[in-house]
């Protein structure tokens, strides 16, 4: 058994652990990463092509902090590895006007709207006419109504990862994947990291394990964490320009009740393999390690049949490819960003419920100031870990 000192060692490398990892290395810390699959991959939460971002974040306003500086990390990495990680291809999220279209605080059109409104980001509400004559594609109901914000897009999310590690790994970061971290000690004097393989040691350790973040929670706080099986699908268009990002945007649909929620992602003509289809749901949990990963005969009809045909114009029933991807989820659905109960030596981030990968460049750095400064820059006290035990 081998055993070296680094500054940091972050384990996970996915969204959130990549970004830390490539914050780490540009300050020069040496710095280990460490992840049991080799990232960007499909066993996590950061899969599938594309990832929602938008800058009025109807979540909550502790939120933009986050986005308005990944959007500039964003820039910083394009120009940098020269490759595209943002399409601006607006965002529209559609909700009754006679019921409220319910996701996290509340009516998530109205308080996206409301957050425009206050921090001076351009919007437009739609009316059911309006979207009808400026997205044809679209089938709104008479009563819909929509929030459109012309400078969300989507993120790719696999490059995203990959533009992090590769310039982690130029600036001198060590990176090992396909090794499962098994569990770490905390010392007066440092963390070991113990893996299948080999054991480490460090100043400072980030745990960023996404849907396996309860394996390194003390006991007492692994109650307020579940995980939920999602499906990504992706079916074939009748005429694939026409959700070009140029011409189409992303669209979050908030039906009258928990089932009824369902997204539509534009489609760059880079590879990807169709159009992208989404739904959430929120009634059943399961373990990262025993999910299923196969996408059944019955869900893929489910989401053409009962969510996509009454709502969009222009997919054929034909599905060309779906995956399985998790949701770590908090009880309140807001993130996980704090230091370990017992040490500042160790912090911990469970930044998902569903809504982290537009936040997950500036997370990586207030991951790395926590650990190497021991204070960052955002208020993230809404993010502690404290609440979760509540929930045991
Ligand atoms: C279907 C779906 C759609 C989404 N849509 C959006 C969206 O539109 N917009 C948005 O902002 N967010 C969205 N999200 C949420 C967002 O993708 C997540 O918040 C984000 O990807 C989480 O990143 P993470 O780093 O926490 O997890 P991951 O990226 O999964 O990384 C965790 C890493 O830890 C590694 N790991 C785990 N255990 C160990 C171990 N024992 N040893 C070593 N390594 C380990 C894993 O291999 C993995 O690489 C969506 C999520 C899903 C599932």
């Amino acid at each position: 058994m081998t055993e070296k000192h680094y500054d940091l060692i972050v384990v996970g490398l996915g969204a959130m652990g990549s970004a830390a990892l490539y914050q780490a290395s540009k300050r020069g810390a040496s710095a280990l990463g460490i992840d049991r699959f080799a990232p960007p991959h499909t066993m996590g939460s950061s899969h599938g092509d594309t990832r929602i971002t938008r800058n009025a974040i109807g979540e909550g306003e502790n939120y933009l902090p986050f986005v308005k500086r990944s959007n500039e990390i964003w820039r910083e990495l394009e120009a940098a590895t020269g490759g595209r990680l943002f399409h601006q291809s607006g965002g529209l999220i559609i909700g009754g006007e006679d019921a409220v279209a319910f996701h996290y605080q509340g009516d998530f059109v109205d308080e996206s709207a409301r957050i425009a409104e206050k921090f001076g980001i351009a919007y437009e509400i739609l009316s059911a006419d309006e979207l009808l004559r400026r997205f044809p594609l679209l089938l709104p109901r008479d009563s819909d109504r929509a929030y459109y914000e012309p400078g969300a897009g989507v993120l790719r999310p696999e490059r995203c990862i990959d533009a992090q590690l590769e310039l982690a790994r130029q600036n001198g970061a060590t990176i090992h994947t396909g090794e499962r971290v098994t569990g770490y000690d905390i010392s007066a004097s440092g963390v070991t990291v113990v893996s299948e393989t080999s054991s480490y040691r460090a100043d400072k350790l980030i745990i960023a394990t996404g849907a396996w973040i309860a394996d390194f929670l003390p006991e007492t706080h692994r109650g307020g964490i579940r995980v939920n099986r999602q499906l990504i699908h992706w079916f074939e268009a009748e005429d694939r320009r026409l959700f070009h990002p140029d011409r189409f945007p992303f669209v979050i649909w908030i039906g009258d009740t928990l089932e009824d929620f369902w997204s539509v992602f534009p489609a760059p003509d880079d590879g990807m393999a169709g159009v992208k289809l989404v739904t959430e749901q929120y009634h059943t949990s399961t373990a990262a390690d025993d999910v299923s990963r196969v996408v059944t005969a019955e869900e893929a009809d489910d989401m053409y049949r009962r969510l996509t045909v009454p709502r969009l114009k222009g997919l054929r029933e034909k599905q060309l490819e779906a995956e399985v991807c998790l949701y770590t989820l908090t009880s309140d659905e807001h993130f996980v960003i704090d230091f370990h109960p017992g040490s500042e030596r160790v912090v911990l981030a469970s930044p998902c419920s569903g809504h982290g990968f537009k936040h997950s460049a500036a997370i990586g750095e207030t991951l790395m100031q926590l650990a190497l400064d021991a204070g960052c820059e955002f208020d993230i006290s809404a993010f502690n870990l404290g609440r979760l035990s509540e929930y045991v």
